[in-house]
């Protein structure tokens, strides 16, 4: 494994210890509204798929080696610059967030529309961090399929589900939440 590799897995590990405390948490709480089709089962199995599978076999074993590709040592850096940043994003919308996340569409009994921190800036902070990790991928793992699948399925997973979750959001939260639409951008923050 080189440096960029180790970056890759390292970030991974570091994502699932800032969500382990939060998604032990929020399976105490009661769900009043779960919308958790068959569509959002299959786009998650296909980013496990494209996130941990595929670079699993890309890094133990040599049977991906026929699409690897090699970048200079600068591309891998911008890699490791980005993931930086992803993960420091991603802590950030967790601290703000806390049990109002799931991995797929769910209201809880106390959910709280959450306006405060990161989600001041943008409303989609977790998908910006995952923005940058799957633009990152490529320059990490230089490989045709373990490097670029995440990207083309994030891209699939980002216009599907945000265009749910804001319907979700907007049937729950209503005009609370078309204000904070108008007032705070997606994943660029509204500058003017
Ligand atoms: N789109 C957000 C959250 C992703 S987690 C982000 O990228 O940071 C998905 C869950 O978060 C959904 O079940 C939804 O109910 C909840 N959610 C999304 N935006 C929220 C907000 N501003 N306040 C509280 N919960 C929110």
């Amino acid at each position: 494994m080189n440096i960029f590799e180790i970056t890759y897995w390292s970030a991974l590990v570091v994502e699932m210890v800032i969500r382990a405390p939060i998604n032990k948490e929020r399976k105490k709480e009661k769900m009043v509204n779960q919308r958790i089709s068959s569509q959002e089962k299959i786009l998650l199995g296909l980013l496990l798929l494209a996130m941990f599978i595929v670079p699993l076999i890309y890094s133990v074993s040599a049977w991906l080696d026929f699409a690897n590709y090699t970048l200079p040592a600068w591309a891998g850096w911008i890699g490791v610059v980005l993931t930086v940043l992803a993960l420091i994003v991603f802590w950030r919308s967790h601290v703000d967030l806390k049990t109002n996340w799931s991995p797929s569409l769910e209201i809880r009994e106390k959910h709280e529309l959450i306006t405060r921190g990161i989600y001041s800036y943008i409303r989609h902070p977790m998908y910006a961090s995952q923005w940058l990790w799957v633009i990152a991928q490529p320059f990490l793992l230089q490989n045709w399929l373990a490097g670029w699948l995440d990207l083309f399925v994030f891209i699939l997973f980002y216009i599907l589900r945000v265009r749910a979750e804001e319907k979700l959001m907007i049937d729950t939260f209503g005009k609370q939440y078309r204000d904070y639409m108008k007032k705070v951008g997606g994943v660029f923050p509204k500058l003017f």
